[in-house]
């Protein structure tokens, strides 16, 4: 059997999807050439395009006014291709941020080099929540708390925080808010494809591939299409959604393999029973997991109940002097990539799409082993 792989990104692809991948490697369906070897126009590999393409539709039940694009450069490039791309639009070159940890930081940071764009809220304080004190980024602001300009040409928020372990998936009606033409754009690179996506809140939503929908070198973005068309001057061609979108992700060479791997993902999860089964399944999971974290005094978990990530669970050990010892222990006992990011520390399970509960419980049988040895 194969370890279990917590890896936050890139990280464990399911079973399936590698072992077709290395059937058809050097001979795609018959046709005597491997993905990799084939023109990106042929007719082979237009059909895994459009596959790929249509399967991520109807898994997310993508509205037909937004486009769905497959670009490259990771969720890092897109947070300048973003505001090349947005912040045009309406003349005021704004917008809008909310930081609720590294990544919607890193985002804002990005589009600071292209315009105004501020801060509408912050968790980066220690804040008291139900009497309890939360750490800085272990919590989310309360929409109704945002600061948000009318004249901002779009509100940034980061979904799923991976490093930090915060989501915040109950995203807010703009109109609600008072700011109904201010389009909502999300980074779900780290939840992408674990729960449905609400289109009527989001406008503009993208994920790189990496963490729960493929290899690394694809990112989809998914775009109300009254977005596309106003990139600023200084936009690469290969960036401007414009030419993207106008030529259905073929303006350049797309990474052709990425999107292979991605559609062959794209598939599992169709045979899954789609995105509400494996919603469904990561509940059920990240209750799993939680549930033992809250109920032992050995190990702590930071992040508030109400945003704790379904597929990053940042935890601790109490005493952190045993840290060395249980990262050793897990690899031996097949526990594989367990370890927190630097800027948190202690530990951190990503449990995404392709982790099943048998190695969420295979983590908490270990834990309790642990516990009881050294506890
Ligand atoms: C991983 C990640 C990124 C960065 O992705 P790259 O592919 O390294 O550019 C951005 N945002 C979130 C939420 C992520 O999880």
């Amino acid at each position: 059997m194969r370890p279990w792989n917590f890896s936050a990104g890139p990280s464990a692809l399911p079973l399936e999807v590698l072992q077709q991948a290395a059937a058809e490697m050097t001979d795609w369906h018959g046709c005597g050439m491997s993905v990799m070897e084939m023109s990106h126009r042929g007719k082979q590999f237009m059909q895994i395009a459009q596959e790929a393409q249509a399967d991520l539709r109807e898994l997310l039940a993508v509205p037909d006014d937004y486009s769905v694009m497959f670009m490259q450069g990771g969720a890092t490039a897109e947070n300048a291709i973003l505001p090349l791309n947005l912040m045009g639009r309406g003349g005021a070159l704004k917008a809008d941020y909310v930081l609720s940890g590294i990544w919607s930081n890193k985002s804002h940071k990005e589009a600071q080099r292209y315009g105004d764009a501020a801060v509408a809220a912050s968790s980066g304080a220690a804040a008291v929540i139900d009497g309890v004190t939360q750490d800085p980024w272990t919590w989310f602001p309360e929409p109704e708390q945002w600061r948000i300009r009318a004249d901002a040409a779009y509100l940034h928020l980061c979904g799923n925080e991976t490093i930090g372990g915060v989501e915040f998936a109950t995203w807010p009606d703009m109109a609600t808010l008072g700011v109904p033409n201010v389009p909502l754009v999300v980074d779900a690179s780290s939840h992408f494809l674990s729960r449905p996506i609400d289109f009527s809140k989001a406008a503009l939503v993208y994920a790189g591939a990496q963490k729960n929908a493929g290899p690394a070198g694809v990112t989809m973005v998914l775009a109300r299409r009254d977005l596309i068309g106003h990139a600023l001057p200084a936009c690469p061609s290969a960036f401007d959604y414009a030419n993207v979108d106008g030529a259905n992700s073929m303006f350049n060479t797309p990474p052709t393999y990425a999107m292979y791997i991605a559609g062959l993902v794209f598939k599992w999860i169709k045979r899954q029973g789609g995105v509400a089964a494996l919603e469904k399944a990561n509940i059920a999971k990240s209750q799993a997991l939680y549930a033992y974290l809250d109920g032992s005094d050995f190990y702590l978990a930071r992040v508030h109940p109400k945003v704790r990530s379904r597929m990053n669970a940042p935890f601790f050990l109490r005493d952190e002097s045993l840290n060395g010892e249980f990262l050793a222990q897990a690899e031996s006992a097949g526990l594989m990539q367990l370890k927190g990011h630097k800027s948190v520390g202690g530990m951190r399970a990503s449990i995404y799409n392709a982790l099943p509960m048998e190695g969420v419980q295979a983590l908490i049988s270990f834990m309790q082993e642990f516990e009881r040895r050294h506890g």
